[in-house]
């Protein structure tokens, strides 16, 4: 895998960049916390279609 920050390969699953040190698995579980986020809002917005579309009928 490639370091989001340097660039540099770097072994795949480790916690930290060997080149400039970043914190990988923070900025992993930050990637994940948005994707989450964007999955509620899509299926918030799917919940209320359902419901507006039952209520017109
Ligand atoms: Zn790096």
């Amino acid at each position: 895998m490639y370091c989001p920050k340097c660039g540099e390969n770097i072994e795949k699953d480790s916690n930290y960049c060997n080149y400039c040190g970043v914190d990988l698995e923070t900025l992993s579980k930050k990637k994940k916390y948005k994707i989450n986020i964007i999955s509620v809002i899509t299926y918030t917005i799917l919940i209320i279609s359902i419901v507006l579309i039952i209520y017109r009928s």
